[in-house]
């Protein structure tokens, strides 16, 4: 067995019948879509037999004034009017999904309405529309290009999302595609997808060997890489970064400028502008495959060499390996380590992108497939899986960054889900009383690695109420933790006796971004020794505490037993080890708690044999023989 697989329930197919699932990269400025045919992973074409659909939506109006009707144009079409109708042309909106307007700091042609804390609407010909509801524009226009290619209604797609983007980016991608109709099998990062289409998941799962793959995607306006580590087929992101305003376009600008420098020409009008950047693009992805290219400026023929354009983008080139050495560093790996380099984005077909990352890991890295596809095929294929078409139903697990608890007596977190447990996962624990008579609970659930309550994150919390009054001890509360494929955590807690049931669903179940991620685990380590002494610490206070408010109840109970000095001595002894208790100090407690116990062992041993006297009473000779 290559993976650690798990057949989704009632999705085994029957033989034959295949269902229409997708993969979908949502790009920043391209977006595909694909799926597994005969068991090949293909991007599936437009009506004109065109592959990649710029990201990019038209909002007009159409019609005369009294009668005028919204017109929303996807893709080239839509960008071929960028330049002359800008505002009404949303590019790269990628950029803004989940992010607040305080968050947005890059340029941008757009008027933006909203609260300064809310993710903000663009003001368009056709009124608002937010960062939403244009990606929902784009992921339709796939839908339907995939249902008209495939036959028949989507079951489901695989839509990619970057490593880095947090629960809120990944909120809005889910929320994007509802309103596309489409259902989300799950969201995938893009570096994983990469991984999946080269087929890097398949090693042997029963060895205990890892795997380290590094993702290298220098797209048009994002360079991002990242390290992962796949281990027991789960893939975990160990460490990610990279520039979101460095890509392909800042290539573009760097020939602008070399043909400003060659003609002499300094300024142009914005429509100049547009144009000479797309004649540097097209002399740019000309010399990937040729030695020179010549370009007409102003009625001037350039001649620009692939000599002369490395030496231009060099500087670029290094920031991106800057960018790999650092993240390799933060994933506590060594250039020795790595296993395989995959290229991703438009911009690594350029041959000295290709030389200088085989250089830095000493690796020929792979770039069989087409960069611009390799996100959505391997989407596609996991996609095809996780519906099971697969041979055996399989489905690639992810993971959970942090640990999964919730909150016991004296402010102690109790994990019920370590970190880097694979999802889906369903973990159960019983829990019990604390108090005599006690009938509500209160489910605290946090995430993170710490001991104790207040160093973790606080998801959320509930009550369980009607609890039927019992010994502290006896009642039965089975709380389970679940988190399904896509990373929703619900918590449910269940008296098992009476057997009523209180629950919550909790949208972050990844809740922090990778920083956050780490920061938390770091602390974690940091603080391990205190943490564990602060454990013992408190989980002493609980039982004494505990132990103490029985104690009060027998002397009210049964204070018949003792002799007036006996109950001076016990209370005594009881007021010393209250004050430990407020010490703080484990060996204070100790010593008072010993103290104590020289005081009421020979009162518990005098309760125990009234309370078996009682039990002797009922019974009748009869019941001895
Ligand atoms: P993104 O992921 O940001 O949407 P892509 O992965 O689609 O971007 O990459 C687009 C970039 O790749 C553009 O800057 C484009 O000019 C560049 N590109 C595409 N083909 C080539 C090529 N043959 N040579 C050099 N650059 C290319
Ligand atoms: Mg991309």
């Amino acid at each position: 067995m290559a993976l650690l697989q798990i057949a989704e329930p009632g999705q085994t197919t029957a033989p034959h019948q295949h269902r229409l699932a997708v993969g979908i990269d949502l790009g920043t400025t391209h977006s595909l879509v694909a799926t597994v045919r005969s068991g090949r992973p293909a991007i599936l074409a437009d009506e004109n037999g065109v592959l990649l659909l710029p990201s990019v939506v038209h909002y007009q109006l159409t019609g005369n004034d009294d009668n005028l009707t919204p017109q929303t144009v996807v893709g080239h079409k839509a960008l071929d009017v960028a330049v002359s109708d800008p505002t009404n042309t949303l590019i790269s909106v990628k950029r803004f999904m989940g992010r607040s307007k305080n968050d947005i700091k890059f340029d941008h042609p757009y008027e933006l309405i909203g609260q300064a804390d809310e993710m903000p609407a663009f003001m368009t010909a056709q009124g608002r529309k937010t960062p939403i509801e244009v990606s929902a524009d784009i992921l339709k226009t796939l839908r339907i290009r995939a249902e008209k290619a495939l036959g028949g209604e989507l079951i489901g797609a695989v839509i990619t999302v970057p490593a880095y983007f947090d629960e809120a980016q990944r909120q809005a991608t889910r929320e994007a595609a509802q309103h596309a109709g489409i259902n989300v099998l799950r969201l995938l990062n893009e570096p994983t997808a990469a991984a999946i289409a080269y087929g890097l998941d398949h090693i042997d799962h029963e060895s205990n060997e890892e795997r380290i793959q590094v993702i290298y995607d220098f797209g048009g306006g994002t360079f991002d890489v990242s390290v992962l580590r796949l281990s027991k087929g789960v893939f975990e992101v160990l460490a990610t970064g990279g520039h979101t305003a460095l890509g392909g376009d800042d290539i573009d600008r760097l020939i602008v400028a070399w043909f400003n420098e060659q003609t002499g020409q300094a300024n142009s009008s914005p429509a100049e502008q547009q144009a000479l950047l797309k004649a540097a693009r097209q002399a740019k992805e000309a010399l990937s495959t040729q030695e020179n290219v010549t370009v007409t400026i102003n009625e001037k023929p350039l001649t620009l060499s692939v000599t002369t354009f490395e030496e231009l983008v060099k500087p670029l080139i290094d920031r991106t390996l800057a960018v790999c050495k650092r993240v390799l560093r933060d994933a506590k790996r060594k250039v020795s380590d790595v296993d395989a380099v995959v290229l991703v984005g438009g911009s690594t077909r350029i041959p000295a992108i290709q030389r200088s990352v085989e250089e830095l890991f000493q690796r020929t890295p792979l770039s069989t497939l087409d960069p611009d596809q390799v996100v959505a095929l391997g989407a596609a294929i996991s996609a095809d899986q996780l519906v099971g078409n697969g041979k055996d139903g399989a489905l690639l697990l992810d993971v959970t960054p942090l640990s999964l608890g919730l909150e016991t007596m004296g402010g102690l977190v109790e994990r019920l889900i370590p970190r880097n447990s694979p999802i889906p996962i369903v973990r159960q624990q019983e829990f019990t009383t604390y108090k005599d008579g006690q009938t509500a609970m209160l489910i605290h659930v946090l995430q993170g690695e710490r001991e104790t309550v207040e160093h973790n994150r606080s998801l959320g919390r509930f009550e369980l109420r009607g609890i039927p009054p019992m010994m502290a001890g006896a009642a039965r509360i089975m709380v389970s933790f679940q988190i399904d494929a896509d990373g929703l955590l619900s918590v449910s807690a269940r008296e098992t006796t009476t057997g009523i049931q209180s629950d919550i669903v909790i949208k972050p179940s990844y809740g922090l971004s990778h920083i956050d991620a780490e920061r938390f685990l770091t602390e974690s380590f940091k603080n391990a020794q205190e943490d564990k002494d602060l454990r013992n610490l408190l989980e002493a206070k609980v039982e004494v505490e505990r132990e103490l408010m029985a104690l009060e109840q027998a002397i009210i109970q049964d204070q018949d037993l003792l002799t007036q000095e006996e109950r001076d001595s016990l209370h005594v002894s009881i007021a010393i080890l209250k004050d430990a208790l407020n010490t703080d100090q484990l060996a204070n407690i100790q010593a008072a708690t010993v103290q104590l116990k020289t005081h009421s062992d020979g009162f518990a041993a005098m309760r125990m044999n009234r309370s078996v006297s009682k039990a002797l009473k009922g019974t009748s000779l009869t019941d001895w023989r």
